[in-house]
């Protein structure tokens, strides 16, 4: 895998708040079509990994790219220096992002929140952009809900509307960050099968996540991070199943 081809790229990134380092050099390539799955203990940095890569924090150090699209590298201090705001909102353009919370606009239709940053942001024909959400929501089982508000449907229709309206904008990569964690087990089952569907078709996916059986059979890779370090990576099986490093299997054991 060459850095050329990986449709995201992190290197080196540094963060600290207040001093604190919560990620210390990381790297991460993501290449078209892979699913990563990040596993580890609570505080551990995985959601400040996505938020950086979501570009909802700045990095203190490291370079971040989407694709040929370098969003910030390193100046001479060694400090992560960001491009403008034209090239971040390019950026923004080829993530999207599935959070715990399903952070759906209250007032809006299911529609309207899936047709709104198509069409406000990425000013697209409305006929396609309304025609793309329904096959999306279809996929997503929920054919029929279009008019619903949020609060009229279960967290997990909530969190598959959230699914929806982040594929709505044809991103290169998608981001969850805990997409199940706030669900009954019952609703969970729901929003991780649309997932498996999107990595059957080869949606490149990095993914937080507690879900350890899910992880193993629909990532390609498993990526387990304690302390702000990626601490072992591999293959879902053999890092699962497998795992090198003490620390690893102390927290699949359930002492991490
Ligand atoms: P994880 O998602 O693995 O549980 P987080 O990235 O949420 O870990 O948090 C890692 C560490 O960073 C924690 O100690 C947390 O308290 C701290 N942290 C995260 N976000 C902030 C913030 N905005 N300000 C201060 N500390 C933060
Ligand atoms: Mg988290």
């Amino acid at each position: 895998m060459t850095s050329t081809t990986a449709l995201m790229r992190l290197e080196g990134a540094r963060k600290s708040f207040g001093g604190t380092p919560v990620l210390r050099d990381i790297s991460l390539q993501v290449s078209k079509g892979e699913v990563v799955a990040i596993i580890g203990p609570s505080g551990g940095g995985k959601s400040t990994l996505l938020r950086c890569c979501a570009l909802l924090e700045t990095l203190d150090a490291g370079t971040l790219a989407f694709g040929d699209l370098v969003v910030a590298r390193n100046d001479a201090a060694g400090r992560a220096a960001y491009q403008g705001r034209e090239t971040l909102a390019q950026a923004r353009q080829r993530f999207g992002l599935v959070f715990q919370g399903f952070n759906l606009f209250p007032h809006y239709t299911v529609m309207r929140n899936v047709t709104d940053a198509p069409l406000a942001v990425q000013r697209r024909d409305r006929d396609e952009v309304f025609a793309h959400a329904r096959e999306l929501l279809a996929k997503m089982g929920l054919e029929g809900r279009e008019d619903a508000v949020p609060s009229e449907l279960s967290g997990g229709q909530q969190q598959r509307v959230a699914i929806a309206r982040a594929l709505a904008l044809r991103p290169d990569v998608l981001f969850f960050d805990e997409p199940t964690s706030a669900l009954d087990p019952e609703l969970t089952q729901g929003v991780l099968k649309v997932i498996r569907g999107l990595a059957d078709e080869r949606m490149t996916m990095v993914i937080v996540t507690h879900e350890m059986s899910f992880a193993r059979d629909v990532a390609d890779r498993v990526v387990f991070m304690d302390g702000g370090l990626i601490v072992e990576e591999g293959p879902a099986a053999e890092v699962i199943d497998r795992p090198r490093e003490q620390r690893t299997r102390d927290f699949l054991r359930g002492i991490g």
